[in-house]
C-alpha cells in the first residue's frame, strides 16, 4: 500500500512552553492541559454512567456487540493511537454514536439498524475513533465548553427521564461529554481521518459516502427526536457528502481500491436485531404513549413488543413502569423481577423495584435495590429514598449523608434533599445556616443583620444577644419572622444604653425552622 500523505486540517501554530504532546492523529504538537493519564481516568470513570444514561448495554445479542467491537478494534489498530479502545452497543432506539476521552466508544442499536453494511459501520466507528484519538473531547474539557445543563437531553431514547434528570455529580461529566457539540473543524477532522482509517483497515472508503447518503435520507424524514440529537451535532449535508465522495475517490486512486463493503457479514451480524425491529418499534410507540400518560394504550403496545420478544429486559421494565402508574404495584414487582433476571445491569430496574419494596414496607429489600442502582448510576432519586429510609429508622447520620449526596444534583429531588438535610442539621448546627452580626448605624443605633445561608427559606429565626455594659450583663433572643433563601434581614436593636463606651455585644444564631416545612 502507498504511504498516506497526511495533511493538516485547520492547522494552528502552538507555542509549547510546557505540557505539550504530539497529536497521534494529526502529528501536530499541541498544548495539553488534561494529561493523558487524566483522559484515561475520565474515560474509565464516565463510561459506565454514560452507558446507563443511554439505556444500558444491548444485552440480548452479545454476538452483535462482539462483532461491533471487532470492527472497532480494526480501526483503532490503524489509528496511530494506543488508547485502550472499547466499543459497546447501547439499548437505545435513537441513531447515535459517541466517544469519551480515552477511547471509550458506544453506538446505539437505533443507528445500527439504519446502516447497510460493515463499511458504513466502520465509517461511524472510524469517525468516533478520531474524536478520541485527536482528543476532541479532552479539548472541550480544557476549554470549559462542556455544558452541565444537558441532563434531560441525556436521557433521550429511554423511558427513565424522571430518574436520569437527577443524575449526580459523579456522572454529570458523562452527560456533558455525550451531549456536547464538537466544532466543525473537529467534525471535518473526524470524517477525514476516519475515512482514511477505514480504508487502511481494509474497507471500501466509499462506505463513508454511503453513510452520508443514509444520513441525508434519514434527516429528510425529519423525525424530530433524531434531528434534535444526533443530527444536531452531526448535520447531514450535501457538503459533507461531497467532501466524503471526493476523499473516497482520492483514496481509491491512491491504491485503496480493493476494500470491502461487507454487506453479507453485516446482515449476518444484524439478523437477530433486524428480526426484532417490529418489537422495538412497538416499544418506541409504548414509550411515547407512556410519556403522554396514556397508560392503557402504552400497556397494549408493550404487550405487543413482549409477544414477539420476551427476552428483552427493557420491555419488562417499561411494563413495570406502566403498572406503577396504574397503581398495580404487585404486577410491577413481577415485571421488574423479570427485567432484572434478563439484564441485571441497568439502574432503572433497581430504583423502580426498590421504591415498590419501600412502599410495601420491605425496608431491607428496598435498601439493597436502591444501593444496587447507585453502583450503576448515582441519582438523586435513589439517595433521597435511602435518606428517607434511614431517617424513618432513626439513623440520622446516614440520613444526613444520603441527603447530602442527593442534594448535589439540579432537579427538584435535589432541592427536596437539601431541605431535608437543612431540617436535620439546623437544631445542631444553627451557625452553619444562619449568620448574624451587629453594626452601628449612622444614627448611632445598633442594628442586627441576620443572614439565611441555607438554600431554603427559613422562618422563626432566633438569634441570642449577650450584652455586657459596665453596669452589668443581660441577654435575650431576637426573633425574625422569615428570611428567604440566601437573603438577609436587618433589624434595629434597642440597647439599654446605646453607643455608650464599654458596651460589648455578642450574637449567636440559636435556631430556625424551614418555612413551609
Ligand atoms: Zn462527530
Amino acid at each position: 500500500m502507498p504511504k498516506l500523505k497526511l495533511f493538516a486540517l485547520g492547522a494552528v501554530l502552538v507555542v509549547c512552553v510546557g505540557g505539550c504532546a504530539v497529536n497521534p492523529v494529526t502529528g501536530q504538537r499541541e498544548l495539553v492541559l488534561v494529561s493523558a493519564s487524566e483522559e484515561l481516568a475520565i474515560g474509565r470513570a464516565q463510561y459506565l454512567p454514560a452507558q446507563q444514561m443511554q439505556g444500558g448495554i444491548y444485552a440480548t445479542d452479545p454476538e452483535l456487540s462482539a462483532y461491533v467491537d471487532r470492527v472497532g478494534q480494526k480501526l483503532a489498530a490503524v489509528s496511530g493511537s494506543d488508547l485502550p479502545y472499547e466499543f459497546v452497543v447501547l439499548n437505545n432506539s435513537l441513531p447515535n454514536a459517541w466517544a469519551l476521552p480515552g477511547g471509550k466508544v458506544a453506538i446505539n442499536r437505533g443507528l445500527l439498524t439504519a446502516l447497510n453494511n460493515e463499511a458504513e459501520l466502520a465509517a461511524v466507528l472510524g469517525h468516533e475513533v478520531v474524536h478520541a484519538a485527536a482528543r476532541h473531547g479532552a479539548k472541550q474539557i480544557e476549554r470549559g465548553l462542556l455544558l452541565q445543563g444537558l441532563l434531560l437531553g441525556a436521557a433521550v431514547g429511554t423511558y427513565d427521564k424522571t430518574y436520569a434528570a437527577g443524575v449526580l455529580v459523579g456522572a454529570q461529566l458523562a452527560a456533558g461529554l455525550i451531549g456536547q457539540k464538537y466544532s466543525r473543524d473537529a467534525e471535518r477532522e473526524a470524517d477525514f481521518y476516519g475515512t482514511r482509517f477505514m480504508a487502511r483497515a481494509g474497507y471500501d472508503p466509499y462506505g463513508a459516502v454511503m453513510l452520508q447518503e443514509t444520513f441525508v435520507r434519514l434527516a429528510g424524514e425529519k423525525r424530530s427526536s433524531w434531528t434534535d440529537n444526533f443530527f444536531a451535532s452531526h448535520p447531514a449535508s450535501q457538503e459533507r457528502l461531497a467532501n466524503n465522495r471526493e476523499l473516497a475517490e482520492q483514496l481509491r486512486a491512491q491504491g485503496f481500491n480493493k476494500g470491502v463493503l461487507g454487506a453479507a457479514s453485516y446482515n449476518q451480524a444484524m439478523a437477530k436485531l433486524r428480526e426484532s425491529a417490529p418489537a422495538y418499534a412497538a416499544y418506541d410507540e409504548a414509550i411515547a404513549l407512556y410519556e403522554s400518560e396514556d397508560y392503557d394504550a402504552a400497556l397494549s403496545r408493550v404487550n405487543h413488543a413482549l409477544a414477539s420478544n420476551y427476552e428483552e429486559a427493557l420491555f419488562h421494565g417499561l411494563r413495570g413502569a406502566i403498572r406503577v402508574k396504574q397503581g398495580r404495584e404487585d404486577d410491577a414487582l413481577i415485571n421488574f423481577n423479570r427485567a432484572i433476571d434478563r439484564h441485571a445491569e441497568y439502574y432503572v430496574y433497581y430504583i423502580s423495584r426498590g421504591l415498590i419494596h419501600r412502599q410495601q414496607g420491605d425496608i431491607a429489600r428496598a435498601k439493597v435495590d436502591l444501593s444496587a442502582s447507585l453502583d450503576l448510576l448515582p441519582t438523586a432519586s435513589a439517595y433521597q429514598a435511602l435518606g428517607e429510609l434511614a431517617e424513618s429508622e432513626g439513623d440520622m447520620s446516614n440520613a444526613k449523608r444520603y441527603y447530602a449526596q442527593a442534594g448535589k444534583g439540579q432537579g427538584p429531588e435535589s432541592q427536596a434533599a437539601i431541605a431535608s438535610l437543612t431540617r436535620l442539621e439546623l437544631p445542631e448546627q444553627p451557625e452553619k445556616y444562619i449568620g448574624a452580626r451587629m453594626s452601628l448605624g449612622s444614627d448611632n443605633t445598633y442594628r442586627l443583620l441576620v443572614i439565611n445561608r441555607a438554600a431554603v427559606a427559613l422562618k422563626n429565626v432566633r438569634v441570642r444577644l449577650d450584652i455586657q455594659t459596665p453596669q452589668g450583663s443581660q441577654s435575650w433572643i431576637q426573633r425574625i419572622e422569615g428570611i428567604a433563601a440566601g437573603q438577609s434581614r436587618s433589624v434595629s436593636v434597642n440597647l439599654p444604653s446605646a453607643a455608650d463606651d464599654g458596651v460589648q455585644i455578642r450574637v449567636y444564631p440559636v435556631g430556625a425552622e424551614i418555612a413551609g416545612g
